[in-house]
């Protein structure tokens, strides 16, 4: 029985994830989310269910178009693994469906920015301004202790990252700063201040290891959501360890 319900979950994310990963791409391009059919961006040819299997498809057709042979993006299917593989995580690290539903709201919303600030370096406002109202519904239903949590959490990630923004002059994009703020609204305070943190460790390590190592050279603009991701998600699963860890080390 719980095979089965971690396979469905898994697959349910990695659906999810091949519609969020139109919704990434087309968003911001202003082009609609249903019309037209998925289409192959080099020759035009219509996809068919051949091409449409998430992950399979890639995989089978070697991450080529079966038409013209011009490569495939790799973030597609690594986008609906992912999506997949955090649903699974969020149903095992959960201790109730909501903060299972939470972590689902917050690994959708993650993986769709993923997408639109790889291919275009941005993070479109119709987006966080569909998960606004959503995670504002979700946080009256199911709401924590004490009630104003996810207020502050919505403040506490909009002031962090409006200092970073004026601090740096421009290294830290307008976009991040309300998607942060956004985030604080579903995780609240706690979890949206480790997670900035986080996040800007990451970015640190990673970009200085890239310099080291001559992947990545000074100024050259990086997109900063995939550290958003790890460090979000690394507080979301693993905040109040790693809170009760360092309290621990230093009392
Ligand atoms: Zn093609």
């Amino acid at each position: 029985m719980y095979i089965i319900i971690i396979s469905y979950i898994i697959i349910f994310g990695i659906i999810l994830g091949s519609f969020y990963n139109v919704v990434g791409l087309r968003v911001p391009a202003n082009q609609s989310i249903i019309t037209p059919p998925s289409h192959c961006p080099s020759c035009g040819r219509r996809l068919t269910i051949l091409d449409l299997v998430p992950v399979f498809s890639y995989i089978f057709l070697g991450g080529k178009c079966r038409t013209c042979h011009s490569k495939i993006s790799p973030i597609y299917p690594i986008i609906e693994a992912a999506t997949g593989f955090l649903f699974l995580i969020s149903f095992l690290r959960a201790t109730s469906i909501e903060e299972m539903l939470c972590g689902w709201l917050l690994v959708s919303l993650l993986m769709i920015v993923l997408v639109s600030d790889l291919e275009y370096m941005l993070i479109p406002d119709k987006i966080l301004m569909f998960f606004l109202p959503l995670f504002a519904a979700f946080r009256i239903l199911y709401h924590t202790d004490p009630w104003w949590d996810a207020l502050a959490g919505m403040a506490a990630g909009f002031a962090l990252l409006a200092l970073i923004a004026l601090i740096s002059r421009g290294g830290m994009g307008g976009g991040d700063v309300k998607l942060f703020a956004v985030m604080g609204l579903l995780v609240g305070m706690k979890l949206v201040i480790l997670g900035f943190f986080l996040s800007t460790f990451f970015g640190a390590v990673i970009g200085i290891g890239g310099m080291l190592l001559g992947f990545i050279k000074r100024r050259q603009p990086v997109p900063f959501v995939p550290f958003i991701v790890l460090g979000m998600l690394t507080s979301f699963f693993f905040g109040d360890q790693l809170i009760a860890f360092y309290l621990n080390l230093i009392f």
